[in-house]
């Protein structure tokens, strides 16, 4: 598929280091289309959608808050923390409004395996379907987001 103009700049923004450390990216080198639409691929197959994934994530996320740093216990098998940091991040298609730096860590008391995410990660796959490329330090596996939260 052709890119447009508008589709290189936030390419370029994505890969660069000016939203976020390290960029978006990772070491991904498909277009953000692709990498869109190989993880709504695995969303589908799962069953799911990217505004369920979101919601849930964004449901998690309001629970922990209430532990002000410490874990909290969502449901029957999960415990979830939230670490706030100063500042804000910022959508890159762009999108208006900024997002706290939020850090949720999510935790499955059993086998203790866990999965973290930020305010952004949430607005990025709720909204943009976009779980950041392959290398990035917030990439989001959908199997393994879904495996744990659902
Ligand atoms: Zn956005």
């Amino acid at each position: 598929m052709k890119e447009s103009p508008q589709d290189r700049k936030l390419e370029g923004l994505l890969r660069s280091s000016r939203l976020a450390a390290g960029g978006f990216m990772g070491h991904d080198t498909r277009c953000i289309r692709e990498v869109i639409d190989a993880d709504a691929g695995e969303l589908s197959r799962l069953g799911l959608t990217k505004e369920q994934v979101a919601e849930r994530m964004r449901e998690i996320t309001e629970v922990a808050i209430s532990g002000l740093g410490s874990w909290v216990q969502i449901g029957d098998d999960l415990a979830g923390k939230v670490d706030e940091a100063k500042g804000w991040l910022i959508c890159p298609w762009p999108h208006k409004g900024k997002l706290a730096k939020r850090i949720t860590t999510v935790k499955v008391i059993e086998t203790g395996e866990s999965i973290r995410w930020s305010d952004l990660n949430i607005h990025l796959i709720g909204e943009h379907g976009f779980f950041e490329g392959k290398g990035s330090g917030f990439r989001i596996e959908p199997r393994e987001l879904t495996r744990i939260i659902f």
